[in-house]
């Protein structure tokens, strides 16, 4: 007999879980197969449920759309009787360049439970509204007109009291898809004026060190390109965990005689495999760069001719000043961004060239030089290079080795392997979330440079990338549909960059489209840093001054640069909500600001909580934020939506998403819910008789008008998910990152198609500044090397030597090692983190097939000698507490584990911890002051850079046995 299961029976019987429904089902196997009447058992359908899973009545393609970077893993989705049964990696990647082995498979383990995670029991069906205290538990379900409504009003609400800046709309990398994920929140965000948080600035993902040389950390290279490495530098990743789909490309290199070193304070899973393991102390890293660079230097094995085209080193400083010696020093009116060089053809100092990093001199590295300043005194001048040699000195490999532990001899062997190797740092966000990882990242890079390692195949580093399909910008930003509104979108752009070349011609075109940005989110697009809204709405002011927990370097309180960085207006446009304006409603997609704020659960739930009137979470599950929200909104998941995965060049291929099945319950695709909600607020606006207003910028808002706006007078309205794909998708073919043809039908058949070129728009895709071809590698940063075009940095060059103020005051001028600070207070343990291997984000974090693979809830790892001391066996809860807070969880002992070092791996949901309270109870959030400073060449913020973030690494702790 078939027992025909529909949809709705398939729920029911499984309230939610496929697991359950299997096991469930299993239970009686054994009564069923004791006896005789086993043979006239009657109902058999488990069995053939069983069977049949192996079924299926549809295919069809898909990609979760979380940041799981850089994800991108295509899966063939099996369904039957409208249920998504099971997934299996599509395995379809083609082979790129000959002899490189291809991306195949693609996927990993959270991947292959989607379609079990899809109907768990967190996953939100209905529109809830909170009925008792925030974070209480107790919800009603409600109509979506009732739950719009609610929402709606509060927003226009919140504008006629406080102004649209008190909206607060959070970015999440959880809208991982671009037609439901970032799009809808962005469009109906910036139409209404609202803030917008930045995502690199709430999520820390952001490589400040990166940045400061490069003018931009945004270029990676496609995975499979760090096979063409002779040396892999693992250094703040563990791809073990966090790359499970590219890790591949490691022991593939190796297999080809590739040295792979790891370098950790722990020994942890990516240790276990590399030919070197060298553990470094905690947050000490810039040391043990900085005595290889003494050893390359010393031993002259550096490429002289790349530092002498590529970089600042040999760029002329005063030595009175210790800054740059600029034009404007040596003639009245010159200018303060043109620099000099001493040339050893012609004997004198000339101009460094601006538009090209092509010189026909011969720049010196090393010597003392004269120049005749503008009121005819004489200064003496050195080139960087030279000021680097004197640095070093505090970093003679024994020095070194005192500071990071490396021995000596350790250090001496790396630098001489990775002078003569072609070196990729794989480098993730670890550093990023150090106090002075700016320092350690600065110092990586200076390495890289000293021994000519990036623009050439098998070299360089990473940050993160979301860029190629450019679509994506035209889609939020412009009025109409279609071509016409595309090119009115970008006419305004070209506008935009014509004013900014008309004040300098030279500036490289990176800049050029760098800045332009910059202005479009001013003037369109409130998205702003979150340090100001967390520094005037959170009480982290009171953290941040904290002096114990900040740089002692710093000669001034931490109020005292913040004030100032205000008064030079070098945030100015980007302080929202500013002092003076209220937050009144937070919404997010997707996002879960309350697990993820560093100190979130105390700063935001204490003082920012009491001053929100509205909270609103849209998600595809129960969130700890949504737990602590007003109204709740199921969002469609993955494969119950058509959508792509946000594209990257590390795996440059568009990766397509169908809607296998409808969405559960009466959940909703985001697009259509950001439709609706603007649908609402346009009625709500008329029945409260306000339907107008002029934002701070003198911009007016419609309100009347907000659906019309947002579905291009109705031409793509909150049905058409489809329509929103082809405008996304036919702009990026337009600008020219897809192959002609691109559309809807074809992402169909194929699944994924590959990008042919970054395109001339998107800043973030420019910062890769090289050209995709069809049978090669991507290798970014090949246009400076092989094009000699200038980098988007104050000097025009990968810049090692930053004259600002206040890094001559921090003295940060150069790549140094500064200790991590007490943050926390003064205890013996430094806490660690990084991607839990189980979830890398949240969302997967409670799946119960998942937790079933480890302990099942959070743990710490502990030394066991550090367990002993405190008296603590395996699987002990401990109480984990510093001056900031406390937290409960259970130790996992483990060797693995450097003495004085715990480690807490992130992405448990507070609501997993005892009471609520995670890990990040404990962190405070500091943020490095320096990374306030403005008014210099690229230290200025624009989308995703120089964005103020978090750190949370390295805080103090300690732990006792809880009673
Ligand atoms: Fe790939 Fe991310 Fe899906 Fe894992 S969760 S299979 S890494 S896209």
């Amino acid at each position: 007999m078939e027992h025909k299961l529909t949809r709705r029976q398939f729920l029911g019987i499984t309230g939610g879980g496929v697991l359950s429904l299997s096991l469930s089902n299993l239970s009686f196997i054994n009564s069923a197969f004791a006896g005789k009447e086993f043979v006239e058992y009657e109902y058999r359908s488990w069995e053939d449920l069983y069977r049949k899973q192996w079924t299926w009545d549809k295919e069809t393609w898909g990609v979760h759309l979380v940041d799981c970077y850089p994800g991108n893993c295509l899966w063939k989705v099996y369904t039957r009787n409208g249920i998504v049964w099971r997934e299996e990696q599509a395995g379809i990647y083609p082979g790129v360049e000959e002899d490189v082995p291809d991306f195949n498979p693609r996927g990993c383990q959270k991947g292959a439970c989607y379609s079990n995670q899809m109907y768990g029991p967190e996953r939100l069906q209905y529109p809830l509204k909170r009925i008792g205290k925030r974070g209480e538990g107790k919800w009603k379900r409600i109509s979506w007109d009732e739950a719009l409504t609610e929402v709606a009003d509060a927003i226009i609400d919140a504008i006629k009291e406080q102004g649209p800046e008190s909206i607060v709309y959070e970015h999440s990398p959880g809208e991982g898809g671009y037609v439901h994920g970032i799009v809808p929140g962005v469009r109906l965000c910036g139409i209404l004026r609202a803030t917008q948080l930045d995502l690199d600035s709430v999520i820390s993902d952001f490589n400040a060190g990166i940045y400061t040389t490069f003018g931009k950390f945004q270029f990676v290279s496609s995975v499979d390109d760090w096979y063409h490495a002779d040396l892999l530098l693992i250094w703040h990743m563990n791809p073990v965990y966090t790359r499970i789909p590219s890790y591949h490309y490691i022991p593939e290199a190796f297999y080809k005689g590739t040295t792979v070193v790891c370098i950790a304070p722990d020994f942890n899973p990516s240790a276990i495999h590399a030919d070197y393991y060298v553990p470094v102390k905690i947050g000490t890293d810039a040391a043990l760069a900085l005595g290889m660079a003494k050893v390359i230097i010393d031993e002259k094995l550096y490429k002289e001719d790349f530092i002498k085209e590529q970089t600042d080193l040999p760029l002329l400083v005063r030595k009175d000043t210790k800054k740059f010696l600029r034009e404007i020093d040596m003639r009245d009116g010159g200018r303060d961004n043109q620099f000099y060089f001493y040339d050893k053809k012609s004997k004198s100092i000339v101009k460094a060239p601006r538009t090209t990093l092509k010189f026909e001199g011969d720049p010196a590295l090393e010597g003392t030089f004269k120049a005749k300043l503008n009121d005819g005194k004489e200064v003496e001048v050195v080139p960087v290079f030279e000021l680097l040699k004197e640095h070093l000195k505090d970093y003679e490999p024994e020095k070194a080795y005192r500071i990071c532990g490396v021995h000596p001899d350790t250090i001496k062997m790396l630098a001489r392997l990775m002078a003569k190797s072609k070196t990729h740092i794989l480098v993730g966000w670890n550093s990023a979330k150090y106090y002075h990882g700016d320092l350690i990242e600065r110092a990586q890079c200076l390495l890289l440079g000293l021994t000519g390692n990036w623009g050439k195949k098998g070299t360089g580093t990473r940050g993160w990338c979301e860029a190629l399909l450019p679509g994506m910008i035209s889609f939020v930003a412009k009025r109409a549909p279609g071509v016409a509104g595309s090119l009115e979108t970008l006419n305004l752009v070209n506008e935009y960059e014509k004013q900014i070349l008309k004040e300098d011609p030279e500036k490289p075109h990176e800049t050029v489209v760098i800045e332009s940005e910059r202005e479009m989110i001013k003037s369109r697009f409130p998205l702003s840093p979150a340090a100001f809204y967390w520094y005037y709405h959170a009480n982290y002011r009171e953290v941040w001054n904290n002096k114990e927990w900040s740089d002692p370097a710093m000669k001034r309180s931490f109020d005292d640069y913040f004030n100032e960085a205000l008064a030079k207006k070098w945030w100015d446009g980007f302080v929202r909500p500013g002092p003076d304006v209220t937050p009144r409603v937070l919404f997010q997609v997707a996002g879960s600001t309350l697990r993820r704020t560093r100190g979130g659960l105390k700063m935001l739930l204490n003082y920012l909580w009491p001053k929100l009137k509205m909270i609103v979470t849209v998600d595809t599950r129960m969130s700890t934020t949504a737990m602590y929200s007003d109204i709740v909104l199921p969002a469609a998941g993955f494969y119950e939506k058509v959508d792509m995965r946000f594209p990257s060049p590390h795996i440059p291929y568009l990766t397509f998403t169908d809607k296998a099945v409808e969405p559960l319950g009466e959940s909703k695709p985001e697009w259509e819910i950001m439709c609706l909600l603007a649908k609402k607020i346009s009625e709500r606006a008329i029945a409260k008789g306000f339907t107008k207003f002029t934002d701070r910028y003198g911009y007016t808002v419609e309100l009347d008008k907000v659906y019309d706006v947002m579905t291009f007078d109705g031409t793509i309205k909150e049905k058409d998910e489809e329509k929103v794909w082809e405008e996304i998708v036919r702009d990026s073919v337009m600008i020219g990152t897809l192959p002609r043809g691109t559309n809807l039908e074809v992402a169909r058949r194929e699944g994924i198609i590959r990008f042919i070129s970054l395109g001339d728009r998107d800043a973030v895709a420019l910062n890769n500044a090289t050209d995709i071809k069809e049978n090669e590698t991507i290798n970014p940063l090949k246009w400076h090397t092989e094009k000699k075009i200038p980098y988007p940095t104050l000097t025009h060059r990968a810049q090692f030597y930053i004259d600002h103020d206040w890094y001559l005051e921090g003295g940060e001028a150069l790549p140094t090692h500064k200790d991590n600070p007490t943050m926390g207070g003064k205890y013996p343990f430094e806490m660690t983190s990084g991607h839990l291997r189980w979830s890398i984000h949240s969302i997967w974090v409670t799946n119960k097939l998942l937790l079933r693979t480890h302990r099942g809830e959070p743990f710490l790892f502990v030394n066991p000698k550090d367990a002993e001391k405190k008296g603590v066996k395996d699987h002990d809860m401990v109480k984990v507490y510093n001056d900031f807070n406390t937290f409960l969880v259970r130790v996992k002992i483990s060797p693995a584990v450097r003495p004085g070092q715990v480690i807490i791996y992130h992405a448990w949901e507070p609501y997993q911890f005892k009471g609520w309270k995670s890990y990040d109870a404990a962190i405070p959030g500091m943020v490095k002051w320096l990374h306030f400073a403005g008014g210099y060449g690229h230290l200025r913020y624009w989308r995703w850079n120089w964005c103020i973030p978090q750190v949370d690494r390295g805080v103090r702790v300690d732990f006792e046995k809880a009673s």
